[in-house]
């Protein structure tokens, strides 16, 4: 039995037709899990729906009323790039009704996996990039509502920046500006990567993404890390690195939320990175190693995967959880 909790439905499944979003990766990681004894059946728990009134914590009254009413133009749901439909709404609100779920169980359990969650480029006012409504942003919201806790971070290491996630949380902040290459930590990557750094406000925001790739514009991150093309393993984690080293220096989250997008991985569709199946488990490890040693609970996201093989994306995903597993199995060192 996992020392944590996987929230799943199988109503996990976003109904868009043929798709680049593998919508049926969802149950294929369930079905791997158990196949592979990472999981036993009780280790998944099932989520509600979000209600109207946790949606509306994020977003806007006009956006929610055009969802529910299916009154969006057609310039907003081509901008959506997942074509609307009333079922998908409401595996949209399921999926935000599992983040909430994911984080309340994070902060007893130390971490929790929303498996359908992780929607990152929804804005207040609308949807982009397969995002409809943002799962992680209305758990945080929620859980500051019910007081459980003031201060979040987002480490988002989906290939694609956080554009939703940055323009929602953006705080009283200075404009952002332009670091050296040679960034703050012992470890010095070799790739000519960009760290960028702004205020934060009750949540701090970090994205590590490939710069030249969707979204066109990237609304200022409390720290964003604009990556080249075809960076490596090696290269990524030591920039990972820098920006939670850097994050934690600057603020004290009691909720991490950790947007485990699959798709910096190097045979990706719609990636120009370069990771390999185990540098992204590397990258796991890492997080959830700097998380447990601050005692920071983290709620776990998968986001993106769009492998040329299908099997792949649900390997990475998977992985997430052996990471997890083997990181809060372990003994914990004393400092
Ligand atoms: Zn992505």
């Amino acid at each position: 039995m996992l020392p944590f909790k996987l929230v799943y439905s199988d109503d996990y499944y976003l109904p868009i037709g043929t798709h680049v979003f593998p919508a049926e990766k969802y149950r294929r990681i369930h079905n791997r899990l158990l196949e592979t004894g990472v999981a036993e059946p009780k280790d998944f728990v099932t989520p509600q729906p979000a209600s109207d009134l946790d949606v509306l914590l994020v977003h806007t009254p006009q956006y929610v009323h055009k969802l529910k009413t299916g009154t969006l133009s057609a310039r907003e749901e081509l901008e959506m790039e997942v074509p609307y439909s009333p079922e998908l709404v409401r595996a949209f609100w399921l999926a935000a009704g599992g983040s909430i779920l994911a984080a309340n169980h994070a902060l007893n359990d130390r971490i929790a996996f929303s498996v359908g969650g992780g929607f990152h480029h929804a804005f207040p006012d609308h949807g982009e990039g397969f995002c409809m409504i943002h799962d992680v942003a209305i758990a945080i919201r929620r859980l500051q509502r019910d007081d459980k806790i003031t201060r979040a971070m987002t480490v988002d290491c989906d290939v694609h920046q956080g554009n939703g996630t940055a323009a929602i949380f953006a705080g009283v902040r200075v404009p952002s500006r332009s670091l050296p290459s040679t960034a703050p930590s012992a470890l010095s990557p070799s790739a000519a990567a960009k760290l960028r750094n702004a205020h934060a406000g009750d949540v701090f925001t970090i994205s590590l993404h490939q710069e030249n790739n969707y979204p066109a514009f990237k609304p200022p991150s409390s720290i964003d890390v604009d990556l080249p093309d075809e960076i490596g393993d090696d290269d990524y984690l030591a920039w990972l690195d820098n920006a939670l080293s850097s994050g934690l220096r600057q603020f004290d989250p009691e909720l991490l939320c950790y947007i485990a997008g699959a798709d910096p991985y190097r045979e990706d569709q719609l990636g120009g990175l370069a990771l390999t199946i185990e540098g992204l488990k590397r990258r796991d490890e890492l997080v959830f190693r700097v998380a447990r040693a601050r005692d920071i609970p983290v709620m776990v996201t998968f986001a993106g995967g769009y492998a040329r093989k299908v099997e792949d994306t649900v390997t990475i995903h998977c992985n997430t959880v052996i990471a997890a597993k083997e990181i809060f199995s372990a003994p914990k060192l004393s400092s």
